[in-house]
């Protein structure tokens, strides 16, 4: 009986110890728990901190990138507009006696064959105005384009001699060879924008080339490939340089059209242009 009656704290105190260690465990596995949680938690904070900062890298970049690429884009559009500028003050250029050729400018001349050259942006036009009259069947054959200032120095030289044998004085030589050649700086063959095209079957170049089958059609249908007659009948007073059947001038085709239409000299087109 004794030992019985001892034995009951006994099994008390066991459950007690049996419950404070199931309570000791299950608080330590719940905070291992909880800490492990925290972890992930904490982890997963900085996975999306990372995401986040990437993300606006990601978007710096892009927009950095969008603004060099919008000022690339301004910046050729702005070179392009530049260029087309440059073209059209170019293509419209007067030149003659009163109008020399500015210093510094640059011809764009290109070897078109036959020893011949022109400006690279009439070349094109050139060959296909040519091919086109001939397919008409007819008979250009381009004389004369670009030239240096000591080539046109050398025709002119030439022209004062045959002047003066012909019984022109010494002092007026220059001024009477300057009818018929433009005078070293006032020559639109300088630009390199002119061809003279003569008939195969008639090379003098005077008046009796505006009647042959070339010549009428160069006149009729040059304008639509962007030359005109530069030096038309009647017009010497305003362009300085007598009727010339023969001389084009590449102008582009909305000018050579708007010139052929309205019938005035380049002359008179770029003051009307103003
Ligand atoms: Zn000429």
């Amino acid at each position: 009986m004794k030992s019985r009656k001892s034995a009951a704290p006994v099994i008390i105190i066991i459950i007690f110890i049996l419950a404070f260690a199931a309570f000791a465990f299950l608080t330590v596995r719940k905070s291992l728990e909880n800490a492990a949680l925290e972890e992930q938690l904490a982890a997963s904070r900085m996975d999306a901190a990372i995401r986040t900062e990437a993300e606006e890298i990601r978007t710096a970049i892009a927009e950095n990138e969008q603004t060099e690429y919008e000022a690339m884009l301004a910046e050729r559009e702005t070179l392009q507009s530049n260029m087309m500028a440059t073209d059209e003050a170019e293509l419209l250029m007067v030149v003659n006696p009163w109008n020399p050729v500015p210093e510094g400018y640059n011809p764009r001349a290109v070897d078109i064959g036959d020893e011949k050259e022109i400006d690279e942006r009439a070349a094109g036009a050139l060959a296909q105005m040519v091919n086109d009259c001939i397919a008409a069947g007819w008979a250009p054959v381009p004389l004369s384009g670009y030239r240096t200032h000591e080539y046109q120095q050398g025709l002119f030289d030439d022209k004062v001699q045959r002047v003066i044998m012909s019984g022109t004085s010494a002092d007026q030589a220059e001024d009477k060879a300057a009818e018929e050649v433009a005078k070293p700086g006032t020559s639109e063959h300088e630009l390199g924008l002119a061809m003279d095209i003569i008939d195969e079957y008639y090379t003098e170049l005077d008046v009796v080339q505006e009647w042959t089958s070339t010549q009428k059609w160069l006149i009729e249908h040059c304008s639509e490939y962007g030359f005109i007659l530069r030096y038309p009948n009647g017009t010497s007073d305003i362009t300085g340089i007598i009727y010339e059947p023969w001389h084009y001038r590449y102008v582009g085709k909305k000018a050579a059209a708007e010139i052929t239409e309205l019938g005035i000299t380049l002359e008179e087109y770029v003051e009307l242009k103003g």
